[in-house]
């Protein structure tokens, strides 16, 4: 069995390139770059790699990650500028003993030595955001935060193997060197191919309290199937944050085990997910999240599909 789960719409073509690759017996590392970088070199999705959201500053700091559940590998970026692809250097970051996750100017350092691509990530569509938010901020005080969705995936191939990876440009105005929980291993993904695999998407901040991605593995390694692995975790998660703090930021899951089974879970409304596995064809989903803490999901309609790229593409209104 292989198979690719991955946060989001977006992630769709990607998953779809990347799971070429495993059925041709490819390996999990090489696909799930694969596919991660087909997101982060699409310019209209906002929040990971070109085109992502700038900073306060309005300079675009990415965070990557990389994991090889063989091994339990971990290469990871954080606030890393003007390099095309965070995934692949953090995935050859994967490959050290010592000094795998490096932050901004030591991590644009050993890309540079490593001959990553440089790309200047900012484009005048995210500046154009950028300008629109700062008005809004201004006039009715909105939440500098709203609007990011971070690439998290797992990937499951045919011998085997899982990965998880995931890239971000993180929060929109987010503070210079603020890093998520994306490049932080347990928190934003954990893959061990002994288990399987789990990656999270939502507000940072939060979804490091719970260390969710390796609680999530934890609990599928006791025996729980994806989908309740997801949904146990997210529900206690949330309902914890909720009775200590009064508020529960975004929280949204994906994972699959070993067998190719795969699950979803969030505290939030109309977070999707693109999955294909050997049995299933590249596919949206929609999620609900019920009164319970189930989750439900329906497989997005075309038009939904059609809706989401024209509102990604439109023009922006400053
Ligand atoms: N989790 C990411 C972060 O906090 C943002 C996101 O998933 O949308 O940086």
């Amino acid at each position: 069995m292989w198979g690719m789960i991955a946060t989001w719409r977006m992630a769709v073509e990607g998953v779809t390139k990347g799971c070429e690759m495993l059925k041709e017996g490819g390996n999990a590392g090489d696909a799930i770059e694969t596919a991660v970088r087909e997101v982060e070199d699409f310019p209209y999705y906002k929040s990971v790699g070109y085109g992502g959201l700038p900073n306060e500053e309005m300079e675009v700091e990415l965070d990557a990650a990389f994991m090889d559940g063989d091994t339990l590998d971990v290469g990871a970026v954080a606030a890393i500028k003007d390099y095309a692809n965070p995934v692949s250097i953090a995935r050859r970051l994967s490959h050290e003993k010592v000094n795998s996750m490096l932050v901004a100017e030591g991590a644009e350092k050993f890309a540079h030595k490593e001959g990553f691509e440089r790309k200047n990530m900012l484009t005048d569509r995210a500046k154009a955001h950028y300008r629109k938010r700062v008005k809004e901020i201004k006039q009715q005080e909105l939440k500098p935060y709203s609007g990011h969705d971070t690439v998290g995936m797992v990937c499951l191939d045919a011998h085997g193997k899982m990965t998880a990876a995931t890239s971000t440009s993180g929060l929109f105005m987010k503070k210079k060197g603020r890093v998520g929980d994306s490049p932080i291993v347990g928190s934003g993904f954990y893959a061990d191919s002994k288990v399987g695999g789990a990656s999270a998407t939502g507000l940072g901040e939060d979804l490091m309290k719970g260390c969710i991605s390796y609680e999530i593995v934890r609990l599928m390694k006791e025996g729980m199937h994806p989908q309740a692995a997801c949904e146990l975790a997210v529900t206690r998660l949330d309902q914890e944050l909720k009775e200590r703090r009064g508020v529960a930021g975004d929280l949204s899951l994906i994972a699959m085990n070993t067998k190719g089974e795969w699950g979803v879970a969030t505290n939030i409304e109309g977070f999707s997910i693109a999955v294909e596995t050997e049995e299933l064809e590249p596919t949206v989903y929609l999620v609900t999240r019920q009164e319970d803490g189930h989750c439900t999901f329906e497989v997005a309609s075309q038009e939904w599909m059609e809706n989401y790229m024209k509102t990604r593409m439109a023009p922006i209104e400053e």
